[in-house]
């Protein structure tokens, strides 16, 4: 399904201020005879845990003021990072940062039960902000550890995400990253093997990795349901659908998110002839532009959408005001806050939000 949206529309999308010193400032020089065109993947840029991530640093700075100690990065993006701060969160990388008895959110990547341990041990005051999506692939591995499965998790060595579902049950889990690691793991009951993995992964490139695993373990069972989530396969979906059409496709997002690394990889595989990661529109260099004619454009999951926003009102500058929008799904998926925060609301009002 595709919408127009006007220029008129653009200027009246939220975040769209401008300086007088920006509404003046001449089109970078970016010449080009092809029809210029913007092509907005839909959806894109926050998923429902991301939403709920933000919403319980920003509650919880409210209830208990600040500061608010957050374990990592609440979610993978600069922007979000720095206007929490701003706010009086403190990001650490470790419990042991966080002054005894202090308040502590757990970000949406979860963690593993070590990290609870600790946070106990020094009688941190703790939210969990982990995605429920990410909790189901913990409650899987927890599942098939008891039952005495060999694991195998397919994802991204070091991401916080693996490390906390792989500390759910390390002595049953293997990490198979790249492609050379499908040789290297071993099994104990070929029959008794199943694949778990990472939420932001690249749906096509798993399954090859799945296939790969298959051809050594034939009996390899799947998992109950979906790892890679919701969010991340419908922005695959939708980069998908447009990038063919593309010159070229910038995608809005941090260097550290996995899924919009992701979307990226997906976007050349699907034919768009260049694509770029870039955290705001400043960060476009003039020169990806030049003989470019349809622009795709689409944002992680851990991106506020007002920065997309920010980088249509910059190519509009430049000559690229046509804008359509590509939908491929609406999603209307949203989850409660953490029991912590209801709780205390309920404290305060009687009631559950
Ligand atoms: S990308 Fe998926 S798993 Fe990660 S926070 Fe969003 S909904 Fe949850």
């Amino acid at each position: 399904m595709t919408a127009r949206i006007s220029s008129l529309d653009l200027d009246e999308l939220p975040g769209q201020e401008r300086t007088a010193a920006e509404t003046s400032r001449p089109a970078a020089d970016t010449e080009t005879t092809r029809p210029r065109r913007v092509l907005l993947a839909k959806p894109r840029g926050y998923c429902a845990g991301v939403d709920r991530a933000v919403v319980t640093v920003e509650r919880a700075l409210e209830t208990y003021g600040a500061p608010v100690y957050v374990r990592k990065e609440i979610v993978h993006n600069r922007h979000v990072v720095q206007t929490l701060s701003e706010r009086g969160a403190i990001f650490v990388d470790e419990t042991d940062e966080v002054p005894e008895g202090a308040l502590v959110v757990f970000s949406a990547h979860g963690v593993s039960p070590e990290v609870h341990r600790q946070a106990a041990e020094r009688n941190l005051r703790t939210i969990d902000a982990t995605c429920p999506l990410v909790t189901k692939v913990h409650q899987e591995a927890k599942r098939f550890a008891r039952d005495d499965y060999d694991i195998l998790l397919i994802g991204h060595e070091g991401h916080e995400e693996v490390e906390g579902t792989a500390g759910e049950a390390p002595e049953h889990i293997q990490l198979v990253d790249g492609p050379e690691d499908v040789d290297k793991v071993s099994v104990r009951d070929p029959s008794k093997v199943i694949w778990l993995s990472q939420t932001t992964l690249s749906v096509d490139e798993t399954m090859e990795r799945v296939e790969q695993l298959r051809n050594r373990f034939p009996l390899l069972q799947d998992p109950p349901s979906d790892d890679i989530c919701y969010a991340t396969q419908n922005r695959q979906v939708a980069v998908k659908a447009m990038a063919p059409e593309c010159d070229l496709v910038l995608v809005v997002g941090s260097r550290n998110s996995s899924n919009s690394k992701r979307l990226v990889e997906v976007a050349l595989q699907a034919g768009a002839r260049a694509a770029h990661l870039i955290d705001y529109a400043s960060e476009v260099d003039p020169d990806w532009l030049t003989d470019v004619g349809t622009i795709g454009i689409t944002s992680g999951a851990s991106v506020p959408d007002v920065l997309v926003m920010d980088l249509l009102s910059w190519l509009a500058e430049r000559g690229w005001g046509e804008v359509e929008e590509i939908t491929t799904a609406n999603e209307k998926i949203a989850f409660a806050l953490p029991k912590e925060l209801r709780r205390r609301r309920e404290d305060r009002t009687g009631t559950v939000r």
